[in-house]
């Protein structure tokens, strides 16, 4: 008998929040323009004794972003350390949000090229700093601090993805929702947009979710796509022919357009996870949070309704419009010359 399969997809994103300075310190978090090695201090080179301090900026960038992706904020959360040795991380730990995060409980909702409209839970969101860039060269390897302690959020979806065309569709959703906000580039191309994927396969009705397998060195939505479709394929080939899936780290080889084990489980590692000492508990109030909500510029939804009614421009025009936050931004400045919305709104 042939079985029918079905995969289960998560995926984890990293933006980096465009908040001008670093998480813990005063340095600038420009590191592309900026040259190398040029915005550093004793905080974010993780001298000892070094005390980091929270920049108010970052929390009210990444609830912006977390009410963008409909997530409860919580009141009470904290810092973590996860410890582990590595040359990008120069306190040899990362400050991250592991116990509780600020935000949890959110979703995201697209409709699929076939007119179905899907809905994908938001696990949580945490605030980490990222990682020194590592460039790699022939006999030699480089590091630029610039990086160092650059506030990221994490956002971890549930595992309610079932094909690739979806896990391409909640990046470009969850993408442009986060543009609207202005509070992230959310360019892959930049890095200030990383994601990881959880594949996993189980038997049709299956209610057991099968052996996830996570993949890194994803660097564009479609290589998401082709990495979840390859290794759909790996997995069930794999289990049909009497194997078994291992839980591991693969790596996305693009020029082969193949996964390729990175670490297995059994060389996974343990961070030992515990509270952050040198910084005190994350408290949002909930005046803080409505103030912050008064704050979120026009959402996509909003716009639409807006360009309908302002503009009498029809749905599909508004929806075209309204995709990209760039678009309508030249759209409305357009109509400012033009005082003809109609004419305006064609050849886009
Ligand atoms: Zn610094």
């Amino acid at each position: 008998m042939i079985k029918e399969w079905e995969s289960v997809i998560g995926l984890e994103v990293h933006l980096q929040l465009k908040t001008g300075t670093k998480v813990w310190c005063g340095c600038k978090s420009d590191y592309d323009e900026s040259g190398i090695n040029t915005h550093t201090c004793p905080i974010c080179l993780g001298h000892p004794g070094a005390l980091p301090k929270l920049n108010k900026k970052v929390l009210d960038y990444a609830v912006k972003a977390a009410l963008a992706l409909n997530c409860q904020i919580n009141n009470e959360s904290g810092f973590d350390r996860k410890n582990y040795f590595y040359p990008d991380a120069p306190k040899n730990y990362q400050i991250t949000q592991f116990e509780k995060s600020y935000a949890e409980k959110g979703y995201l909702e697209f409709k699929l090229n076939s007119g179905r409209q899907v809905k994908i839970g938001i696990t949580k969101v945490q605030i980490e700093e990222d990682t020194a860039k590592a460039i790699h060269g022939k006999n030699e390897s480089y590091l630029n601090f610039n990086r160092a302690s650059i506030p990221l959020i994490e956002i971890i979806s549930d595992p309610d993805m079932r094909n690739s065309e979806e896990a391409y569709e909640y990046l470009n959703t969850l993408k442009n929702i986060i543009k609207y906000t202005k509070v992230s580039d959310v360019s892959m191309e930049t890095g200030s947009l990383r994601c990881d994927a959880n594949i996993s396969v189980m038997e049709k009705g299956s209610k057991v979710f099968g052996t996830r397998v996570e993949v890194k060195n994803l660097n564009s939505f479609k290589a998401v796509a082709r990495a979840i479709d390859y290794e759909i394929g790996r997995q069930i080939e794999l289990i049909q022919n009497g194997g078994k899936v291992d839980q591991e780290t693969r790596l996305w080889d693009e020029e082969n357009q193949i996964t390729r084990v990175m670490r297995s489980k059994e060389e996974a590692m343990d961070y030992r996870y515990f509270n952050e000492p040198d910084l005190l508990k994350l408290v949002i109030s909930d005046e803080e949070i409505e103030e912050i909500k008064k704050d979120m510029p026009e959402t996509r939804l909003a716009k639409i309704e807006r360009f309908k009614t302002n503009y009498s421009l029809d749905e599909k025009d508004a929806l075209i419009l309204t995709e990209e936050v760039e678009l309508s931004d030249y759209f409305e400045e357009v109509v400012k010359y033009s005082n003809n919305a109609k004419l305006s709104s064609t050849g886009f």
